[in-house]
C-alpha cells in the first residue's frame, strides 16, 4: 500500500498519494454509511465525526518510498466525515434549521481545538462539496477535514499577502476590504452584527462568496458563542440565495481558511470561501487549461454584476 506525500520540486507543493481508494470495497446500493445505525455511526446523535475509511492522510502512514531524486514524506495526518444530521433525505447543509448548523460548527470548533495539540497538525482545512456534478457519491449531508502536516499553498499565499499587507499599511488586509465592501455596498451579500459576506471584487467562480467575522480572528476556536450563531445564518442564508439563482439546488464548494495550528498569525484574518461552479442552467463552468494550466481564472460579466445593492 502507497500512502505518502510526494514533492512537487517545479511548483515547490506537496502532493497526496494513496493507494487506499483502490480497495474501496462493492457497498450495495441503498446502504448509506452515514445513517444512523450503520455500523460506524451508531443511534443516538445529532451530528457525528466519523474517520475517513478512504483517508490520504493517517496518524500512522506507512514509511514512504525513497528516491535518488526526488523528495517524499510521511502522509502524516488525520482525514475525518463531519456527518451533519442524522437525516438522510435532506438535499444540502442549507436546509437545516440553524441550530443543527450551529451544531455542526460547534463540533468542528471541538474538532480544532482536539487536533490543535497533535503533533503532525500544522493545519486543519474544513471543506464541503455539493453536488453530483463535482464528484460527491455520497448524497447524506456530510463535509469533510484534512489535518495536514504542512499548510496549503492557498492559505500560504493568503498568509504572504497578509503580511506584506501589514508591513506595508500596519493594517489588516481582511479588515480594510470589509470596509471598503461595506463603502461600496453593490458587492454585499448580507450582514450581521458580527459578520459580513459578499462577493469578491475578483471572483473565479460564476457565484462566489466570502463570508468573514468583523472581529480580527484567526482560528475557529476563538469565535464566541454569537458570532458561531451568526455564522450558521450567514452560511443559510447565503446557500439558500446560491439556490435561488437557478430555482433548484446548485453544485458548490466550501471552504474554511483559518490560520495554521501553531505559531503565531495575528496578521491573518478567518473567513470562509464559496464557489458556486454552475455558470448557467445545468452548465458547468470547469477550471480547464487556462485555470488549471495558467493558474488565472476567467470571469464573464455579461449577466451583469450579482450582488444586488
Ligand atoms: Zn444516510
Ligand atoms: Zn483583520
Ligand atoms: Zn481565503
Amino acid at each position: 500500500m502507497t500512502m505518502e506525500l510526494r514533492w512537487d520540486p517545479l511548483l515547490g507543493e506537496w502532493v497526496m498519494v494513496s493507494s487506499v481508494r483502490r480497495a474501496r470495497p462493492w457497498l450495495p446500493t441503498g446502504f448509506c454509511p452515514f445513517c444512523p445505525g450503520a455500523p460506524e455511526t451508531g443511534y443516538g446523535w445529532r451530528v457525528v465525526v466519523l474517520e475517513n475509511r478512504y483517508p490520504m492522510l493517517s496518524p500512522n502512514p506507512p514509511e514512504p518510498s525513497k528516491h535518488r531524486f526526488y523528495k517524499t514524506g510521511r502522509a502524516l495526518g488525520r482525514c475525518l466525515i463531519l456527518v451533519e444530521t442524522p437525516e438522510h433525505n435532506v438535499d444540502d447543509i442549507s436546509d437545516l434549521p440553524v441550530d443543527q448548523i450551529r451544531l455542526v460548527l460547534k463540533t468542528l470548533q471541538d474538532v480544532v481545538a482536539e487536533e490543535s495539540r497533535r503533533d503532525y497538525a500544522s493545519y486543519l482545512l474544513w471543506f464541503r462539496n455539493k453536488g453530483v456534478e463535482i464528484g460527491v457519491s455520497l448524497t447524506h449531508p456530510h463535509s469533510q477535514i484534512y489535518i495536514t502536516p504542512f499548510i496549503p499553498v492557498r492559505v500560504k499565499r493568503e498568509l504572504r499577502s497578509f503580511k506584506m499587507y501589514l508591513k506595508k499599511t500596519e493594517r489588516c488586509l481582511l479588515c480594510d476590504i470589509i470596509r471598503v465592501e461595506e463603502e461600496d455596498k453593490v458587492r454585499l451579500l448580507h450582514s450581521t452584527p458580527t459578520w459580513t459576506a459578499f462577493m469578491p471584487f475578483h471572483p473565479h467562480w460564476p457565484f462566489e462568496a466570502l463570508l468573514t467575522p468583523r472581529r480580527h480572528v484567526q482560528l475557529l476556536t476563538e469565535l464566541d458563542h454569537r458570532e458561531l450563531g451568526d455564522l450558521a445564518l450567514m452560511l443559510k442564508l447565503v446557500l439558500c440565495g446560491f439556490k435561488n439563482i437557478f430555482r433548484k439546488p446548485t453544485p458548490y464548494m466550501l471552504v474554511l481558511h483559518q490560520a495554521p495550528l501553531k505559531g503565531n498569525h495575528n496578521y491573518y484574518h478567518l473567513h470562509l470561501e464559496i464557489y458556486g461552479v454552475e455558470r448557467e442552467e445545468n452548465k458547468m463552468k470547469y477550471a480547464a487549461g487556462m485555470e488549471n494550466g495558467g493558474g488565472n481564472f476567467t470571469y464573464d460579466t455579461s449577466r451583469g454584476e450579482r450582488g444586488g445593492s
